[in-house]
C-alpha cells in the first residue's frame, strides 16, 4: 500500500512548507494553490475522513478548527471573509485520504461550489 503522503509530510519525510505544528495537528501551504492563501491543516493522528471521526476525536476536530481560525486571522482574512472546507469521500472530491481543512481566502468565492 502506498504510504499516506500526509503521514509522511507530518512526519518531516516528506517536503511542505510549514505555517503551524502544535501536538495534534500541523498546516501547510497546498502544493496546488486554488486561492491566494491556501493552507491545509491537518491531525498529525492519520484519521482518514469525518466518515471515520469518533467522540474521542472531538478535541482534535475543535484544534483543526481554531487553528484554521487563527492562520485565517494572522492572514488578515477575517475582515473579508474566507472559506473553510473538507472534502469527505469521493463525490466531495477528496484526493488525500487524511483528514484536512483547507483554509482558503483573498479571493470571493462563489456558492454553491462546483
Ligand atoms: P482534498 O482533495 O480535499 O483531499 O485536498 C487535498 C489537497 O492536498 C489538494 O488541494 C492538493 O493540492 C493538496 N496536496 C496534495 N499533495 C500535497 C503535498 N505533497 N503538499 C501539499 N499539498 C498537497
Amino acid at each position: 500500500m502506498q504510504p499516506c503522503i500526509f503521514c509522511r509530510i507530518v512526519e518531516r519525510q516528506s517536503p511542505a512548507k510549514f505555517v503551524y505544528e502544535d501536538d495534534l495537528v500541523v498546516a501547510f501551504e497546498d502544493l496546488h494553490p486554488q486561492a491566494p492563501v491556501h493552507l491545509l491543516v491537518v491531525t498529525r493522528k492519520h484519521l482518514p475522513s469525518l466518515n471515520e471521526a469518533k467522540a474521542e476525536d472531538e478535541p482534535l476536530l475543535g484544534r483543526l478548527f481554531t487553528v484554521a481560525a487563527r492562520l485565517a486571522r494572522e492572514r488578515g482574512l477575517e475582515a473579508k471573509g474566507y472559506r473553510t472546507v473538507i472534502n469527505s469521500g469521493a463525490w466531495a472530491g477528496q484526493s488525500v485520504i487524511h483528514i484536512h481543512v483547507h483554509v482558503m481566502g483573498g479571493r470571493v468565492f462563489r456558492w454553491p461550489p462546483g
